[in-house]
């Protein structure tokens, strides 16, 4: 076997000693010029598992043969259809089953989620989140601070990054909630940060925002999938996610939310829809709402039952590969990735992205050192040899292996592909 990292029976070694390789097999890879292509983008759009299609069929023959009586005859049953993910998305995402639910959209499941637990009180008014946050998180923390008549001039606080490349450290966001804590209504944080890859120690942000006060909720788009998370125990009140991401559930597929059990009950103000009445009562069709207890308690409508069926299929891989062996597989490939960028492109490329194992999940965000355009003629190189990664405007190229589909192999190929660049310039 080869010692060289940058030669391919190194990587194929690592492939092939992968206890989760066969994994890749079960996932239908775009081509490129009759090749797979190199995907990088599961943090944007996962890939299609071969078992999707056949959740979805089945709903389209139960539609067929059943029609309405879908609802609440035969083989998964549209009715309780969100339950049949309930389980597996609370492992994935450390939870107890009662506290998550499939539903809606990320953005909306952050409404509802700000309309019960961003309740500002006289002196207690803001929210707290990072600057630079994703645009659909802030628009929507925005608009909520609006909602209250308030102003985001005084009621919007962004944290602004302390380290090169937009990172932070774990003293600006403690200084930050603590000099504030006497107004802070509400944290918003994300688990992994979408433009530089950071991640969070969600129990410490937790806690910090906690002792000042305030509640505290996370945006974990990132985070889900990628890190093992362990959010019952992190003590946060609510979370928000999308799966179509590292989830790897299709286009606009279904969201997911957690509320924290200590919530379950709760009287708190909330947007209410039939489809979180309490079972005993939906069907009555009476003027009386009781809130089914736990986070099931926050749905509006019933789900869109072609949005949840591909998820079907991707939880159940998760819960067959397991989050710690993922996520073990996932520290060896980025971190291969890291080394192959500081042993042959390291002239070329900086990694804006934590060092810190820690503090990182399977993205790097590399900024060509040359300058934007730089960047963009490499990002259109690594495409013209089917190594697809995504550009953040300014200047951010965005390389995430995915552990459930990426290899070594692919790795090596964007390595060799941007070494090519450099090389010809
Ligand atoms: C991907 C992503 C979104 C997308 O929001 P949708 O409501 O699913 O369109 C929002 N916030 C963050 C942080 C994201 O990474």
């Amino acid at each position: 076997m080869s010692n060289d990292i940058f030669d391919i029976d190194y990587a194929r070694a690592q492939d092939a000693a992968d206890p989760l390789r066969g994994f890749r097999d079960e996932f239908l890879i775009p081509l490129h010029e009759g090749r797979q292509q190199a995907y990088f983008c599961g943090n944007s759009l996962g890939l299609q598992p071969r078992g999707a299609r056949a959740h979805v069929e089945e709903v389209l023959d139960k539609w067929a043969t059943e029609a309405v009586e879908g609802h609440f005859t035969g083989q998964a049953q549209w009715m309780p259809y969100h339950e049949l993910v309930r389980e597996p998305l609370a492992d994935i995402v450390g939870a107890r089953p009662h506290e998550v639910v499939a539903m809606n959209s990320l953005t909306a499941n952050l409404h509802l989620m700000m309309v019960s637990f961003y309740q500002p009180r006289n002196e207690r008014s803001a929210i707290l989140i990072e600057a630079g946050s994703f645009p659909s998180d802030r628009y929507a923390v925005e608009s909520q601070v609006r909602f209250h008549g308030l102003s985001p001039d005084t009621n919007l606080i962004e944290v602004e990054p302390d380290l090169p490349g937009g990172v932070f450290s774990m003293d600006a966001i403690t200084k930050a909630i603590r000099d504030n804590a006497a107004r802070l209504a509400l944290v918003i944080w994300p688990g992994v940060q979408y433009r530089t890859g950071q991640a969070f120690d969600l129990d410490a942000i937790a806690r910090l925002a906690h002792e000042a006060g305030a509640l505290v909720g996370f945006d974990l788009a990132h985070a889900v999938g990628n890190l093992d998370l362990g959010l019952h125990e992190s003590g946060a009140d609510f979370a928000v996610w999308c799966h179509y991401k590292y989830m790897n559930a299709g286009p606009g597929a279904v969201a997911g939310c957690f509320v924290h059990e200590r919530h379950a009950e709760t009287t708190r103000p909330r947007f209410a829809g039939w489809w979180g009445n309490n079972k005993g009562v939906r069907f009555k069709m009476g003027t009386e709402f009781h809130a089914t207890p736990g986070a099931d308690g926050w749905q509006l409508s019933n789900p869109p039952i072609l949005g949840l069926a591909p998820l079907r299929a991707s939880v159940e891989q998760f819960q067959r590969a397991g989050m710690t062996a993922l996520r073990e597989k996932s520290r060896a490939l980025t971190g291969y990735l890291e080394q192959l960028i500081d042993a042959h492109l390291a002239d070329a490329i900086d990694i804006l992205t934590p060092r810190d194992i820690t503090q990182r999940g399977a993205q790097l965000s590399l900024r060509v050192k040359a300058g934007r355009d730089a960047g963009r003629s490499l990002f259109d190189h690594l495409q013209s040899r089917g190594v697809l990664g995504d550009w953040r405007e300014p200047d951010v190229i965005r390389i995430s292996p995915a552990p459930l589909y990426n290899n070594f192999d692919d790795v090596l190929r964007f390595a060799r592909a941007a070494r090519e660049w450099t090389d010809g310039r």
